[in-house]
């Protein structure tokens, strides 16, 4: 087996499908933009599910940064593009800043990881790519225009490259998610999450671990690519 690279390692689903692919054997790479001790967290539960852990400070963002960082990867096998920011705000109100940060990390992102994996996919034969959307680049989110259109991106280019690397053995799936229990949720208050449950028929928010499960079933499935799979407790 190879190694496992997932963005966005330091905390909620990043850190628990760092965990899960650990769990399968395999060692894993990830990064982060500015938590060290998460980091330092997430390299302990992979290390205590039994597999070598490589953390990076990396910004997604940053195409050199990341080619450099892909360029010193051993043995890749499966590349997980998680590493996401939101922006809660009207229209009216977002920058051309936060628009341009927004699509810089969640989409920007997972194009550089994606590039920079191909030819080390190609050197093994073969590989697979799950990418983290989200039911809002789906549904759409009032207030969350930039957050949903860049997680729109992110579908569109799971399918595209879906199509265009299949002949060449590399697979690439998404999952999308609804509410998961995490920092990024942080901001509702406790009566704003039980109107958001209240459409959710599972009654509850989603785990880390169980968008892991999907990552990992999504990663190692042979003969699944360009699909989209919610995981939202039924919202959609
Ligand atoms: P989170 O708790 O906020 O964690 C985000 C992770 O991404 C952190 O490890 C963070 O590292 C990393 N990150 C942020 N910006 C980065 C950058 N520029 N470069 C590298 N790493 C960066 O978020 P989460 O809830 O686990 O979300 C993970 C993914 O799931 C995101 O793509 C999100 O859009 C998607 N999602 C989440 C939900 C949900 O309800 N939670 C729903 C739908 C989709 P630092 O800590 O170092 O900043």
């Amino acid at each position: 087996m190879g190694m496992v690279f997932v963005t966005g390692g330091s905390r909620g689903i990043g850190r628990a499908i760092c965990t899960a692919f650990a769990r399968t054997g395999r060692d894993v790479a990830f990064c982060y933009s500015r938590d060290e001790e998460g980091a330092r967290e997430t390299a302990r539960l992979i290390g205590k599910a039994g597999a070598g852990a490589l953390p990076l400070r990396l910004d997604v963002a940053d195409e050199a940064a990341v080619q450099a960082a892909f360029d010193s990867l051993p043995g890749l096998e499966i590349l997980v593009n998680n590493a996401g920011i939101a922006h809660f705000g009207q229209i009216q109100s977002t920058t051309s800043d936060i628009w341009r940060r927004i699509f810089a990390v969640n989409v920007d992102g997972a194009f550089f990881c994606t590039r920079a994996a191909i030819p080390k996919f190609l050197r093994r034969g073969g590989g697979s790519i799950v990418n983290i959307s989200s039911v809002w680049g789906e549904a759409g989110a009032s207030c969350e225009a930039a957050y949903s259109a860049s997680k729109a991106a992110l579908i569109g280019f799971t399918k595209a490259a879906a199509k265009e690397l299949a002949p060449a053995g590399i697979r690439v799936n998404c999952v999308c998610c609804g509410m998961i229990e995490t920092g990024m949720n942080a901001r509702l208050t406790e009566s704003e999450k039980a109107a958001f449950l209240a459409d959710v028929p599972c009654g509850r928010a989603g785990t880390p671990e169980e968008v892991a499960a999907a990552a990992v079933f999504l990663a190692e499935h042979r003969y699944m690519t360009g699909e989209v799979l919610r995981v939202d407790g039924g919202l959609l």
